[in-house]
């Protein structure tokens, strides 16, 4: 019963360990995607729009649906971005998309 019971806890910390991994790989996949890091912001023609393509992009980490977090004007090196951070609904994973309005012209 005793060596069962090790066993489980051991595949457990095993699956935590290779949820930590895949996550992890998650975060740098997501950060050279376009709008995943303030190097290579997304370009949209207006503010209005930024929200609701952030929450129309799946989770990184699992594919579920996200959810609004919050949605700053940050000063970044490549200029003026809109930040719009949203959260999984399944995995509570956060995730941030970086977003350059562009002028009109
Ligand atoms: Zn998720």
């Amino acid at each position: 019963m005793a060596k069962k019971t090790k066993r489980a806890r051991t595949v457990r910390r095993e699956a935590d360990r290779e949820q930590e991994k895949l996550a992890a790989t998650a975060r740098r996949l997501h950060a050279l995607e376009p709008g995943g890091a303030p190097e290579h912001p997304l370009s949209v023609p207006t503010p209005s729009v930024v929200e609701i393509d952030a929450t129309s992009r799946p989770c990184g980490a699992c594919g579920g649906e996200t959810k609004l977090g919050d949605h700053e004007v940050e000063e970044h090196e490549t200029g003026r971005l809109r930040v719009v951070r949203v959260i999984c609904k399944l995995c509570r994973a956060e995730w941030r998309w970086f977003y350059r309005i562009a002028a009109p012209n």
